[in-house]
């Protein structure tokens, strides 16, 4: 590796996209520092420490060369009736790259993020919603409310970056923002000013956040009945509901992996369409987190290219979306693939992979079940499913490469920070088309 340092680099692992980051390669350990959060810190840190004369291709968990590799990974895809392309970690250059070769072998497209998506997919699908960026947030908010999420957990700056800012545009200052955190946060470190102001906090446990959330839509609307019976924190939403009503700006933030339960997309058409009343009045927003493990990047491409998000099967020719026929675990339950390409090449730590031991696949008469090719990225631990794995260039760190952000209006640019000779996600689809050739799939 040469030695290098950086300096206003983007950040690939969360949808924060933080671009203030500095990273120094040396001696073998890549350092970020600048605006970089502990998990930032850990992760480049990661990557970067792997050899690049280490082992980079495995079948069936013994090291390769990547021509091997890729041979395996041909043969793989060649013989697959039913390909299944999951994870989907990766970039826009990386998804291009993945869509031109599922349209050639008539794969199913699946994020490992879908089923959080898809609790806001459906909300937009049902009624619209009203949304916001993080620098309206940043610039305006003066009532910022966190619904089941302490946000910091997956977006590690988000209150630096977006809420305890020194000069917001439109604001006096931000000392004046008030921050209420609804549900159980865990931490709570990040949500403090820096002159020590403690967001609100109003405990509600996760199974009831459903209730609470339509308690405060009806709050709002002022449809409840007069007497209404609960023993959620009455008095403390309804102060939330006045404060929304009375901010100049207020946001609703969640992030829908935290709203795990079912039938969770109820939970945010209450806020939304809360939101929605708030204003008749005044201005409210909400601030659907995500972008995280290259979750938005895959999907614009999807949306660009097959005019469908996730969960789209390109094997009859045509784009045909199905959210739940289409699903990884389903399709991995019920054995309707006989090939699956993982794609984790953005975080070592988020590999995610389907439990593919026990698949009997309808497509093959194979007793080994359903093969794996996994493409992860440096540092990542060997996948013992997997039949074949590569280790593929991380974009923002191996490479260059564009990731959408949290509120999906940005694009970031990825830099190369280290010279490695790890093939990309793009270069590895692009190879498997090759050897492809004309073979009918
Ligand atoms: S908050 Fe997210 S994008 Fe920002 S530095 Fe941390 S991991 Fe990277």
């Amino acid at each position: 590796m040469a030695t290098a340092s950086l300096t206003d680099i983007a950040c690939p692992f969360c949808g924060l996209a933080c671009d203030d980051l500095s990273l120094n390669e040396s001696s073998g350990t890549l350092t970020a520092s600048g605006g970089a959060c502990s998990r930032a810190q850990s992760v480049f840190q990661k990557i970067g420490s792997v050899r690049s004369d280490a082992a980079s291709s495995w079948i069936d968990g013994k090291p390769v060369t990547l021509e091997q590799a890729m041979t395996k990974a041909i043969e793989l895809i060649a013989s697959a009736q039913a390909p299944l392309f999951g994870g989907l970690a990766t970039d826009v250059l990386g998804m291009r790259g993945l869509m031109e070769l599922a349209d050639r072998t008539g794969a199913i497209l699946d994020h490992m993020n879908s089923e959080s998506k898809l609790r806001n997919l459906r909300t937009v699908q049902d009624a619209g919603w009203i949304t916001t960026t993080l620098s309206e947030v940043r610039n305006r908010a003066d009532v910022i409310v966190c619904f089941g999420t302490d946000v910091s957990s997956r977006f590690p700056r988000f209150f630096e970056r977006c809420v305890w800012v020194e000069k917001p545009m439109f604001l006096e200052d931000s000392e004046h923002r008030q921050v209420i955190l609804i549900g159980e946060p865990k931490n709570l470190a990040s949500a403090i000013s820096p002159k020590g102001q403690q967001p609100e906090v109003i405990a509600i446990a996760q199974d009831r956040l459903a209730e609470a959330a339509a308690l405060m839509r009806g709050l709002v609307a002022g449809s409840l009945p007069n007497k209404i019976k609960t023993d959620l924190p009455f008095e403390a939403l309804q102060s939330v509901a006045e404060r929304l009503q009375a901010a100049h700006y207020g946001v609703i933030v969640w992030a829908a992996a935290d709203l795990d339960w079912s039938h969770a997309e109820l939970t945010i058409q209450a806020l939304t369409a809360m939101i929605g009343t708030l204003n008749n009045t005044t201005r409210c927003a909400g601030m659907p987190l995500g972008g995280s493990d290259g979750d938005f990047s895959s999907d614009a491409v999807m949306l660009w290219q097959s005019g469908y998000p996730f969960r789209t099967s390109l094997a009859s020719g045509t784009s045909q979306y199905d959210p739940v026929m289409h699903s990884t675990e389903r399709i991995v339950a019920e054995g309707e693939t006989d090939c699956v390409l993982w794609v984790a090449g953005l975080d070592p730590d988020r590999i995610q992979v389907p439990n593919l031991r026990a698949v009997t696949s309808r497509h093959s008469a194979s007793a080994k079940g359903c093969p794996m090719i996994a493409l992860t990225s440096a540092g990542a631990d060997l996948v013992s499913e997997a039949a074949v794995q590569i280790t593929v260039a991380t974009p923002g760190v191996d490479t260059h490469g564009y990731l959408f952000r949290a509120d999906k209006v940005v694009t970031l640019p990825l830099r190369k920070a280290i010279q490695r000779s790890y093939p990309t996600v793009a270069e590895i689809a692009q190879h498997i088309l090759v050897g492809l050739g004309d073979k009918a799939c």
